[in-house]
C-alpha cells in the first residue's frame, strides 16, 4: 500500500503536542495508518508511546495538532465517543474485572459492543481455546498472559475499525508470548488495522508494516519497510 494514498488512509496524526500539566510529553508527533495495516511504535521508557495511544483513544487532550480518523478530527473527543467510532484501546496495566468470571468479563464486553453472547464466546474460544475450560474461573485468578489475552479478545469485539494495544507481551513468560504472537499473526492475516506498542523487536520485525521509533516525545525514525534488514539495522541501538 502506498503511503499517502488518500483512499486507504484510516488514521493520520499530525503535529501532535500533548502535555501533562506544564510537562510536554509529545512534540509534533505525526504517524499514519492505512486501512488493514499493523504498525508498531517502539522506544525507550518515557518516549511517549503510551501518551500517543492514550491521546488517540481520547484519554488525553492534544495541546496542538490533529488526530484525523477517516478524515474527521477526533482529537480531544471523549473516550466513549472515540470508542463509538470502532476504536478500541488495550492499556498496559492488564486490568480485568478480577472478581467476575471470564464469561462475565466477555459478556460485559459483548453487551458494550452490541454483539450476542454466543458470538462473543465463539470468538474468545477460537482466539484462545484454553478459555473453554476457564469460563467460570474468576478473571483475577488468570495468569498475566491470560488476562492480557482476555483484554485483547474483549477489544476485538469493539474494534470494528482500529485496535490499539500497549505492550501486549510486557512482563510475560515466553510460552504465553508465543500465544500472543500467534493471535497477532491471525489479526494481521485478517487485515485488522492496528497500532501496537511493543518492545520485543523479534515480534515487531516479523509483523510490522511500518515501525515508528520514538524518543523523548518525538518520532525520530520511521522504518517503512521492516522486512528489509538494511532498514532495521541499528534499531536495537535506538532503544
Ligand atoms: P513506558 O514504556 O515507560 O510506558 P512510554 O514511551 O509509554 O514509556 P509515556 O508513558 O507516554 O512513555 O510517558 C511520556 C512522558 O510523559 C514521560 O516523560 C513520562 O514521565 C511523562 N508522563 C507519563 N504519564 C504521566 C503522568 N500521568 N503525569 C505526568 N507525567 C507523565
Amino acid at each position: 500500500m502506498l503511503l499517502g494514498d488518500r483512499e486507504s488512509v484510516l488514521l493520520r496524526v499530525e503535529g501532535l503536542d500533548v502535555a501533562y500539566g506544564q510537562a510536554k510529553a509529545l512534540h509534533e508527533v505525526s504517524i499514519e495508518l492505512n486501512q488493514g495495516e499493523m504498525i508498531f511504535v517502539v522506544g525507550r521508557n518515557g518516549a511517549g508511546k503510551t501518551t500517543l495511544l492514550k491521546t488517540i483513544a481520547g484519554l488525553m487532550k492534544p495541546a496542538a495538532g490533529s488526530v484525523l480518523f477517516m478524515g474527521e478530527n477526533i482529537g480531544g473527543l471523549r473516550p466513549e465517543n472515540v470508542a463509538r467510532r470502532g476504536i478500541a484501546y488495550v492499556a498496559q496495566d492488564k486490568k480485568v474485572f478480577g472478581q467476575l468470571t471470564v464469561r462475565d468479563n466477555l459478556e460485559l464486553a459483548a453487551f458494550a459492543a452490541g454483539i450476542k453472547l454466543e458470538q462473543a464466546l465463539d470468538i474468545a474460544t477460537t482466539v484462545y481455546p484454553n478459555f473453554k475450560e476457564r469460563m467460570n474461573v474468576k478473571a483475577g485468578g488468570l495468569s498475566g498472559g491470560q488476562r492480557e489475552i482476555l483484554l485483547i479478545v474483549r477489544a476485538l469485539f469493539t474494534s470494528r475499525r482500529l485496535l490499539m494495544i500497549d505492550e501486549p507481551t510486557e512482563g510475560l513468560a515466553s510460552i504465553v508470548i508465543r500465544e500472543i504472537f500467534r493471535i497477532l499473526v491471525d489479526m494481521k492475516q485478517e487485515e485488522r488495522s492496528a497500532i501496537i506498542v511493543e518492545q520485543n523487536l523479534g515480534i515487531v520485525k516479523q509483523l510490522a508494516d511500518r515501525i515508528y521509533v520514538m524518543k523523548e516525545g518525538r518520532v525520530i525514525k520511521v522504518i517503512s519497510n521492516p522486512s528489509d534488514k538494511a532498514e532495521t539495522a541499528g534499531l536495537e541501538s535506538l532503544l
